[in-house]
């Protein structure tokens, strides 16, 4: 496979509105020639990214002197991380970060914690070496944190339904280590089947820790121990049908172990989605449901709520490709990223002939200004031009 193309420098720098996807949104479908355009209801920036990028703002305003950084990628976006790097901005981690700066950490400093939050251990460090936090952890974070420090006083092992290594769920696990209690993190349905079987007595401890993610048991855990009594979150970006059975294997596993009567001392269910993943989801179905062809969803492919995005498509039997921006297409190739693999793949005829219904939605970290270059891109490799009614 040839080189994936590189997304091309933005215009506009934190400028993420764009006035075209402000009309389709209210709009909600338009012709350009033999394609029909669709639109969900919801799509795009969530309240949680715009605060988080305000308040990166008001930190830029309120500290024009001072060293400022971002501890980790403010969202999973690229293109608004590189624009916050050009902006001046240091990175502590992840792929933009500046070696060593972490270490190098002082009072003059200002650090931002994103919007998904961050590990105890790192939150202390910061602690230590006296900078200024700016705190940006998006509320619907901080849910299932509160719900999971109830669950160990309660006598709970927390289970959740998210993805090892991300950093929402990092921070998560990193609480309730933190806490003395223990956690499961299960990724899909496959894995909740092995916890599952497990709970039900049907499988060994050996062959639940093989069937689970490495480090998706907290250290320490004795599963015959730790898990005679589960509270479920989720991560709050996950696909919410999958949450809810995940939810119905663990219930359905313990009833079949202890019966019915028992779940009230063993089982505890907490539906930790966030709105706008919600929204975005249901608002996706809708489109699919209206009857698509063809579906694109845009954001950076380490975005947990466009990476399930993805799969409302895939779950419809549509052609559905998640792609970062509008340089992912050619006239007769797309690069995606392939939900089972994760690996970015080409395909070719993508665009079907004739008469279509493409379908967008973008993630929740997915600037408005990307959807617009994808959309007018689809058009003209499409060979047709989008003329928008006008406005009354
Ligand atoms: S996707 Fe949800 S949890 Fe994440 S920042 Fe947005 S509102 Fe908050």
């Amino acid at each position: 496979m040839g080189a994936i193309p590189e997304e091309p420098p933005a215009e506009g720098r934190l400028s993420y509105r764009s006035a075209l996807v402000d009309r389709l949104r209210h709009l909600g479908e338009v012709r350009a020639g033999r394609l029909r355009l669709r639109m969900p209801r919801h799509f795009g920036f969530c309240w949680g990214v715009d605060r988080a990028l305000a308040m990166v703002e008001e930190a830029r305003a309120a500290y024009p002197d001072r060293p400022l950084w971002l501890l980790n990628s403010i969202i999973h976006n690229p293109r608004v991380n590189r624009d916050l790097l050009e902006a001046g901005i240091g990175f502590l981690k992840g792929p933009l970060a500046e070696e060593g700066a972490l270490d190098r950490l002082g009072p003059e400093d200002v650090v931002i914690v994103p919007a998904f939050s961050a590990e105890v251990e790192e939150m202390r460090l910061l602690e230590q070496a006296g900078v200024t936090v700016v705190d940006t952890t998006c509320p619907w974070v901080i849910k299932p944190h509160k719900r999971t420090l109830k669950f160990i006083r309660e006598g709970f092992t927390t289970v959740i339904h998210g993805t090892v290594g991300h950093d929402e769920t990092r921070a998560t696990c990193s609480l309730v280590r933190d806490a003395g209690g223990h956690y499961a993190v299960v990724h899909d349905l496959d894995e909740a089947s092995w916890l599952g079987r497990f709970l039900a007595g049907e499988i060994a401890a050996a062959e639940l820790r093989a069937g689970l993610h490495p480090g998706a048991l907290s250290p320490g855990l004795d599963p015959e121990r730790d898990l005679r009594r589960i509270g479920i979150i989720n991560q709050t970006t996950m696909l919410a049908s999958e949450s809810r059975q995940v939810a119905r294997i663990l219930r359905g596993a313990l009833v079949r172990r202890h019966g019915e009567e028992a779940l009230e001392h063993c089982f505890r269910d907490f539906d930790t989605i966030c709105n706008a993943t919600q929204e975005n989801q249901d608002a996706a179905s809708a489109v699919m449901a209206a009857g698509v062809d063809l579906f694109l969803v845009v954001g950076g492919y380490d975005s947990s709520n466009t990476r399930n995005l993805a799969r409302v498509g895939d779950d419809a039997g549509v052609p559905s490709y998640h792609i970062e921006g509008p340089h992912c297409l050619e006239a007769g190739e797309i690069v995606h990223r392939d939900r089972i693999t994760g690996e970015l793949v080409r395909a070719r005829g993508w665009l079907p002939p004739g008469e279509a219904t493409v379908g967008f939605t973008a993630g929740a970290s997915t600037p408005d200004a990307v959807l617009e270059q994808v959309v007018e891109r689809v058009v003209e490799l499409a060979g047709e031009r989008l003329v928008l009614p006008e406005a009354v």
